[in-house]
């Protein structure tokens, strides 16, 4: 007999599954797709649409349409609460949705709280949507004056949100000075290699990097620093790590120490076998993973292939993270820092080589028209 499927968070862990929402109609299963947005943004390419490499339909998808096509229902909403005793969800909206099997992938939030700011100055570096709406502002502030941008965060994130910031300044011939407050080291968990050159790429474009202090509250339009200086700011990134949604622990399920939906070595909850998940939103029992979109990703077939199997009563396949990561970090000039095992380069070679792989990625999901008219 059919079954409730339901699908939360229309993320990057879930892309292969609404791409092949038909297999679980064909098995006559009914299937429910809940996403707070019906247009999903793939974050890799984030930071390229934030200065104009890619233009904003390049780099997402219609998540509603790819549903909608292949026979599901499409509700975009929030789900506020599980009831996994009742097999039941709660979404903003008021309205409740029944399932027999679900599967997760909502996320996470930039923790934006200790940074309170009252002056409209703070813009978090998720949902990427927020990279289109700074794009925006930026553009429409840079033809009134010289401003001024501090980012907040010495990853990946950051690293690259400064480095495109800078491309478009230069492409709206604006003045703009550049601040990226580092905390205790710039890419301090990364190899020396991959440290320097892009600190000297940062440096080279007159971004100002700030290492060895934290922001430690946002006062008026001063960023304050853990050594007690300020930077007057106009607009300020936050790119300080990400956190996973806190629904699962506010709705009882047994999560990790980061607050994700702790899973197995199948991607299931350890506390609820129906209820699967993969992206940022899980802790994964077997060993910690960062919160990358790689992993999200590479989750995508077994989530597929798992909820089939759950459903049918087979046997469900195990989740085997890679050892090594792929590492490209877009400059914004139209070179990348890349590392992958030992071996760290960059340049013009390192963005081609990128832009290939998402725009590859893109190709693959991107079913729904994104790209006509
Ligand atoms: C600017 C930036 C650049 C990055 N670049 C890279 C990179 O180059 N490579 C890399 O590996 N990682 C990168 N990352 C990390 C990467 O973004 C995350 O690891 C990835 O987004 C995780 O994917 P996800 O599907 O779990 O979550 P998300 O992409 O956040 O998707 C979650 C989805 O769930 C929906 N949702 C959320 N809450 C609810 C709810 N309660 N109910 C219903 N729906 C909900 C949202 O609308 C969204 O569609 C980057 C991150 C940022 C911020």
């Amino acid at each position: 007999m059919g079954k409730q499927l339901v699908i939360v968070g229309a993320g990057h862990a879930h892309l292969t599954i609404l791409k092949n929402l038909q297999e679980f109609k064909n098995a006559g299963h009914d299937v429910t797709v809940v996403s707070s947005s019906s247009l999903h943004y793939y974050s890799g390419m984030g930071p390229g649409m934030l200065s104009g490499i890619y233009r904003p339909e390049e780099i997402r998808f219609n998540v509603k349409k790819m549903s909608q096509n292949r026979g599901a229902v499409f509700i975009e909403d929030k789900v506020v609460k599980i009831h996994p005793q009742k097999k039941r969800i709660d979404l903003q909206s008021g309205q409740t949705l029944p399932y027999d099997a679900m599967s997760v992938n909502t996320g996470s939030y930039v923790p934006v709280e200790a940074a309170d700011s009252s002056e409209n100055l703070l813009i978090p570096v998720k949902p990427i949507e927020n990279l289109l709406l700074a794009r925006q502002k930026i553009i429409a502030a840079l033809k009134n004056k010289e401003i001024r941008i501090t980012v907040v965060g010495g990853g990946p994130t950051g690293v690259e949100v400064a480095g495109n910031l800078d491309r478009l300044v230069r492409n709206e011939s604006g003045k703009c000075r550049i601040t990226l407050v580092a905390g205790t080291r710039l890419l301090g968990q990364f190899k020396p290699g991959v440290r320097n050159r892009v600190r000297k790429a940062l440096v080279r474009r007159k971004v100002q990097v700030i290492d060895g202090s934290r922001m430690s509250a946002i006062k008026g339009t001063s960023v304050v620093l853990s050594d007690g200086s300020g930077i007057e700011s106009d607009i300020v990134f936050m790119a300080v790590g990400v956190k996973p949604s806190p629904l699962f622990k506010d709705s009882g399920l047994t999560v990790g120490q980061d607050g994700g939906m702790l899973v197995n070595q199948y991607l299931q909850s350890v506390s609820y076998p129906q209820i699967f998940g993969g992206g940022d939103c899980i802790s994964f029992e077997p060993q910690a993973l960062a919160k990358v979109g790689v992993f999200a990703v590479r989750q995508n077939p077994i989530l597929f292939n798992n909820l089939l199997c759950f459903l049918k009563g087979s046997a469900l396949e195990q989740f085997h993270p890679q050892k090594a990561v792929l590492l490209a970090f877009n400059m914004g000039d139209g070179t990348a820092v890349v590392q992958w095992h030992s071996l760290v380069w960059g340049g013009r070679l390192g963005f081609a080589l990128k832009n290939y792989i998402d725009r590859t990625f893109m190709k693959n999901f991107q079913v729904s028209g994104e790209l006509d008219g």
